[in-house]
């Protein structure tokens, strides 16, 4: 226990939360013991951890923070589980929809303003030392649109920005959500901004009746018969007022739906070189991609079956898995397609995981779920994440690749992305960052141009003593700064490095989904 404890402190705590088989718990700890642990441990602090998108555990501290007891009625979109007794013990499960858990995560305790501040620099300094240069936000729950967005803001005006940023405005009012748009269109318009910071358009959530929530371990949800006619209305309201937008889509029978009512929609207010494209689509139809392509629609894929994959193979088979999505047959057919990740509640931020499934089409628990053709070889997967991308935030020309005329935006890797290999993939970083020609991440022999260490605040922030994602927690005793980054021994890498598999859940706390 005392060193369990000490790994708390110290961020080990991960290595405990996933096993080999990608389950949950690790093999020789139960669910309960686990939750004495996070108790004895953390008796104070709450602790929120996240299972993929399917369930989250609560320490006490945590429930006492989100006010659940004997009395809590069950939310509309979850469970609560209790005892005997009637009292929660921490297990939520999300079902029919991830409801309850964005629910509970805003129920939160929130940081002073300052820390709200920092805390987001620092994880854009994180996403930097990742190569990061640019993300489109994809919105999320609870994530309101203007009210939430008054830090990056903040930050903005300041010039403190690291990443440039492109985001969708979010519906967050079911059966109200055409209502958002109306308000939306009048109070602000696509492109709004300038290079770091703009507006991109609706979505991924257009209308809640058409949220097809991807939870594997749960049978596909049926969508209700309203949806295309609230999809309409939405839809129909955007390309009148000539608003790119993005719809979450997991499978193909939520993509025919919505595709009916664009094919609709396109014949009386034409869409008309629209940026407008589906999100995930990890069941989509030849047909329904054909479909896509004529109405001149994009695909954004990301890498969440190297999460869920053997969860989908469980229920569907290794056949169906083969073409979860199907990319080949997307570029075949020449449809715009992007990469990401969907960070940071479905999967890791970490880029090089998500190109490593698209180069190797293996899950991070080591399930090969893909066919050679429907893996890409290096170059393809890394445009997809680069030029392929910039279609998504209409940025084409812009940003993507290094060029005469285009933003000055690059990372030098640690490794040659082209010749290491395949499982190497997944441990590089940048040793050198440029955003706009300025270096905003340096390590290694480039260290000395580094920016000035942001101290991490507050004083008990995990960040000062764990670092970041993939960080040894030995190599970064004291607080984070880029010499400390920089230090990192081949030991303590070699350490790091078979920690990859647990860190999703723990760096999936905090705000949402985007999905670039
Ligand atoms: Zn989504």
């Amino acid at each position: 226990m005392r060193e369990i404890r000490g790994g708390v402190f110290q961020g080990r705590f991960h290595n405990l939360l996933i096993s080999k088989n990608n389950t949950f718990w690790a093999p020789q700890i139960s669910r309960l013991t686990f939750q004495v642990v996070i108790n004895t441990v953390a008796p104070d602090t709450p602790v929120f951890v996240l299972h993929l998108y399917d369930r989250a555990l609560l320490n006490a501290a945590a429930l006492r923070a989100v006010g659940y007891t004997k009395d809590t009625p069950e939310p509309p979109g979850g469970e609560i589980r209790r005892d005997h007794a009637g009292n929660p013990t921490g297990l939520l499960i999300a079902r029919p929809n991830a409801m309850i858990l964005y629910a509970t995560l805003a129920k939160g305790p929130k940081l002073a303003r300052e820390d709200q501040l920092n805390s987001t620099r620092l994880f854009l300094s994180e996403l930097n030392r990742f190569g990061v240069t640019s993300v489109i936000d994809a919105g999320g729950g609870f994530q309101n649109y203007p009210d939430d967005y008054a830090v990056i803001n903040a930050l903005h005006r300041r010039g403190e920005l690291s990443v440039r940023l492109a985001y969708n405005l979010f519906t967050q009012k079911p059966k109200e959500e055409l209502k958002d748009f109306q308000r939306w269109t009048k109070m602000t318009r696509p492109g709004e901004g300038d290079d770091f910071y703009r507006v991109n358009g609706a979505g991924e959530m257009l209308v809640f009746s058409a949220a097809d929530f991807e939870d594997i371990l749960q049978p596909r949800p049926e969508m209700p018969p309203v949806m295309e006619e609230e999809l309409k209305g939405v839809i129909r309201h955007l390309a009148e007022n000539r608003w790119p937008f993005r719809l979450h889509a997991t499978y193909d029978e939520t993509i025919t739906h919505a595709l009916n009512v664009y094919e609709a929609v396109n014949r009386e207010a034409p869409f008309d070189g629209l940026h407008w494209f589906f999100d995930h689509c990890e069941t989509i139809s030849d047909r329904n991609i054909e479909r896509v392509k004529a109405l001149g629609g994009g695909i954004a894929v990301q890498n969440r079956m190297a999460f869920q994959g053997e969860y989908f193979v469980e229920r569907y088979g290794r056949q169906q898995a083969e073409r979860t999505p199907p990319i080949g047959r997307m570029l075949a057919l020449g449809v715009p397609v992007g990469a990401g990740t969907d960070a940071t509640r479905v999967s890791s931020y970490n880029p090089f995981l998500s190109l490593y499934w698209l180069v190797t089409g293996n899950t991070v628990g080591g399930l090969n779920l893909y066919p050679e053709q429907n893996r890409l070889d290096r170059m393809e997967a890394l445009r997809l994440y680069t030029v392929g991308s910039s279609w998504f935030s209409t940025e084409e020309g812009k940003k993507g690749s290094i060029a005469l005329g285009q933003l000055a935006d690059l990372a030098v890797l640690s490794a040659d992305y082209f010749s290491i290999s395949d499982e190497d993939i997944k441990r590089l970083e940048s040793v050198l960052t440029l955003v706009g020609g300025k270096v905003v991440y340096a390590a290694r022999e480039f260290s000395k141009l580094a920016p000035p260490p942001l101290p991490a605040s507050p004083d008990w922030s995990p960040v000062k003593y764990y670092g970041g994602y993939q960080q040894p927690w030995d190599a970064r005793a004291g607080a984070p700064d880029r010499a400390a980054r920089s230090a990192i021994e081949p030991n303590a890498r070699q350490k790091a490095h078979r920690w990859v598999r647990g860190e999703a859940g723990l760096w999936s706390l905090g705000c949402d989904c985007f999905a670039f």
